[in-house]
């Protein structure tokens, strides 16, 4: 079935809980366009790391950028979190999130601010956590797959230094809507949580 109206599913949750996996599989499912909106806060960190200042890195985004292949290591991860605590730099990224998310045919979008300030709007909105030893073992082994040399300690640490910075920051912390539905993923595999996230918009769909 086609939509022809704007529809957004709104995914937010700490880092590694399994959001990305799960929008991916609901888009291709739905036949919904995805925005992995981290993605725009590690290709900022990534120019700040080349020596641009924030909000001029955050401003200047071209789509190209999104597409570097280097954006998934801990240091732009790390560089991504410490940039997204600038108002000025969310503000700069807000009108291009606002549009996917409203656009004809469907949006998956998700982040830590979807459900909150981006689209407070959005049909359904889920939060997606799982415990830090869980989120930790998945995040070490998707770096070990890409390459990157790390122990599951370092991982772990990162993963709470991040998610007590982005959920402490001022504007628009990582917190869950007060009427999204929250997804434990700790003991789920990825076609169960899955399973649940596409029942929920199959439900809002009608
Ligand atoms: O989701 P991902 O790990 O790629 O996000 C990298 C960082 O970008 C997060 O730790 C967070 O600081 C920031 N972010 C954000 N708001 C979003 C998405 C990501 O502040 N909607």
């Amino acid at each position: 079935m086609t939509t022809h109206y704007a529809f957004t599913v709104a995914i937010d949750g700490p880092a590694a809980a399994g959001k990305g996996t799960i929008s991916k599989a609901l888009a291709a499912h739905f036949g919904f366009a995805h925005l992995d909106t981290g993605v725009l806060y590690r290709a900022t960190g990534r120019r700040v790391m080349d020596g641009l200042l924030p909000i001029e890195a955050a401003r200047a985004l071209v789509p190209e950028d999104l597409d570097r292949d280097d954006l998934r290591s801990a240091p732009v991860a790390e560089a991504a979190s410490k940039v997204a605590a600038i108002p000025e730099v969310r503000a700069a990224l807000v009108d291009f999130q606002r549009a996917f998310a409203r656009r004809l045919g469907g949006a998956v979008l998700d982040g830590r601010d979807i459900g909150t300030v981006i689209c407070p709007e959005a049909e359904v909105k889920l939060f997606v956590t799982a415990s830090d030893a869980v989120r930790a073992r998945r995040r070490f082994r998707e770096l070990n797959d890409a390459g990157f040399q790390t122990t599951e300690e370092a991982v772990l640490a990162d993963l709470r230094e991040r998610d007590r910075r982005d959920a402490t920051r001022a504007d628009a912390p990582l917190r869950a809507a007060e009427d999204a539905v929250e997804l434990d993923t700790t003991d789920m595999t990825i076609n169960e949580a899955l399973a649940k996230a596409v029942a929920l918009v199959g439900e809002a769909r009608g």
